[in-house]
């Protein structure tokens, strides 16, 4: 008989009755350190106190009351991120692909508007932006879109880092251009610098818009506030969520005025998008977060765990093969299978997500203590070795 949680997940048996920083309980009381975070959600780990009096005095005050009215969290979240990005504008939604509804939406009607509508977005091979028809049409993946066509048509995928494809497919009938600066499902693989630059560039010869998926990458990922500050060029649209809610759930589509000129009202809605409860935490997590000397932290954690990982796949030659990604958003490429490795950690108390490209992903709580990074390399080692013990 089918499961009365529709299956669609390959669970672990493992289950959580609490949270603690960048630890995880079970209910017999065994501890895991959570390298995972929730897939990059749980940016301040697990109950952090702050969010906790956030969201406990926003509820007893006030839940939800539509976007008919004024809400002001939401404006304050809306400020402080206008105030920090390139954006003008702010739309709140409640997940990472209902950002990618809006952004797909924005650009079409930016061109209508401007009298010359266009259909084609490209995107690349790899890429991740969430399971709704059109997301699973933009990534076009055969994993994703099998079985559920026919598809929404305007989407054509380009090999990932191959800029020649790139620019030949780069014309007037170029609607809009999507891209994790930072891939994070397509096993956590960093765009260079010079590439997210000609993507700018070339956008702006054809008239098309840029749309960074910043959904996993973004709020202090990285070290910086937004993945793509590194390469110094700023999207048209940028899709946010995972991280901005600590756990929450809160998305948000960031937009210059001029991309956003053709969304007037009556043209896009949500229910539940920047309620008061979402955007009362989102507003604490964005307050401290985009404090430099956060950031800073997150930069000198992520120094610290990226060099224990170099350390790790040097004494573990068989089981790994190299360290990537940007700031605590890191992929460790295995040469064991990455999924066993993930099992294996598992056991020995510390849990990593498994990626494309037999990659384990490591996306922790940005305020990770250090000694908690130390255990974790420990134990990641510990089950290396046993993994490679079970091998032979
Ligand atoms: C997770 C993710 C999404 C989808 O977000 P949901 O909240 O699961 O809908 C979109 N894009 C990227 C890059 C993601 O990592």
């Amino acid at each position: 008989m089918i499961s009365t949680v529709l299956p669609t997940y390959n669970r672990s048996p493992l289950s959580f009755v609490k949270g603690e920083g960048s630890w995880l309980i079970e209910a017999d009381g065994r501890r895991f350190l959570d390298m995972g975070a929730g897939i990059a959600v749980n940016a301040l780990g697990h109950a952090a106190p702050e969010l906790v009096a956030t969201l406990t005095e926003q509820a007893q005050n006030l839940w939800h009351v539509s976007n008919l009215y004024k809400i002001p969290q939401q404006q304050a979240l809306a400020d402080i991120l206008v105030e920090t990005t390139f954006a003008d504008t702010v739309f709140f939604t409640n997940s990472g692909t209902e950002t990618a509804e809006l952004a797909i939406k924005m650009a079409r009607k930016y061109h209508y508007e401007k009298g010359a509508p266009r259909e084609t977005f490209l995107t690349f091979e790899g890429a991740f932006h969430g399971r709704s028809t059109a997301a699973i049409a933009a990534a076009g993946s055969e994993k994703m879109v099998k079985g559920f066509g026919p598809l929404m048509p305007g989407f054509k995928q380009l090999p990932w880092g191959d800029m020649a494809a790139f620019e030949a497919a780069m014309d007037e009938s170029i609607c809009a251009v999507i891209v994790e600066p930072v891939q994070g499902e397509g096993g956590i693989r960093p765009m260079p610098e010079e590439q997210l630059k000609e993507l700018r560039a070339a956008c702006d010869r054809v008239g098309a818009l840029l749309i960074f998926d910043e959904v996993q990458c973004g709020v202090g990922r990285t070290g910086k506030l937004f993945a793509h500050e590194w390469a110094g060029v700023t999207p048209d649209i940028m899709m946010v969520a995972k991280g901005i809610g600590g756990g929450f759930p809160l998305g948000a589509v960031l937009a210059t005025e001029n991309a956003a000129s053709g969304m007037v009202a009556g043209t896009h809605g949500s229910t539940y998008g920047g309620n008061p409860l979402a955007c009362a935490v989102g507003l604490k997590v964005m307050q401290i977060i985009s404090d430099p000397a956060f950031l800073a932290e997150v930069s000198r954690k992520a120094g610290l765990l990226r060099q224990k990982l170099e350390g790790l796949v040097a004494a573990h030659p068989d089981s790994f093969e190299a360290v990537r990604g940007s700031g605590l958003m890191l992929g460790i490429k295995c040469k064991a299978p990455a999924g066993d490795l993930a099992v294996a950690g598992r056991d020995a108390g510390v849990l990593v997500v498994p990626a494309a490209d037999n990659v384990l992903r490591l996306l922790p709580a940005l305020n990770i203590p250090d000694e908690d990074i130390a255990e974790a390399v420990n134990r990641l080692d510990a089950a290396a070795t046993a993994t490679a013990f079970e091998a032979k």
